[in-house]
């Protein structure tokens, strides 16, 4: 029998169901465009969950634009000292 893969959403991040970007994962990628980029961060302003948010991106360490920031490993890129760990 084969395995089935399983995806094991955790529960704390259900905040993401009301994520103004859903859908529109590509222009939140740090392969995005900066023009892209900058429309992105322009939509985490409206966004409901933007602390939600901010504070996954930290604690995944993620790399691409959440929280109306370019980040790189959780962190704002070019400003090491604004991370919080
Ligand atoms: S703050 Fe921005 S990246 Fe984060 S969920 Fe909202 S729209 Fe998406």
């Amino acid at each position: 029998m084969r395995p089935t893969l399983t995806v094991i959403v955790d529960p704390a991040d259900r905040w993401m169901s009301r994520a103004a970007c859903i859908g529109q994962a590509p222009a939140y990628d740090e392969t995005a465009s900066r023009w892209e980029q900058t429309k992105a961060r322009e939509l985490c302003r409206s966004c409901p969950v933007l602390e939600e948010c901010r504070e996954w991106a930290r604690r995944t360490k993620y790399t691409g634009t959440a929280a109306g920031e370019t980040l790189l490993y959780g962190r704002r890129r070019g400003h090491p000292e604004s991370a919080a760990s």
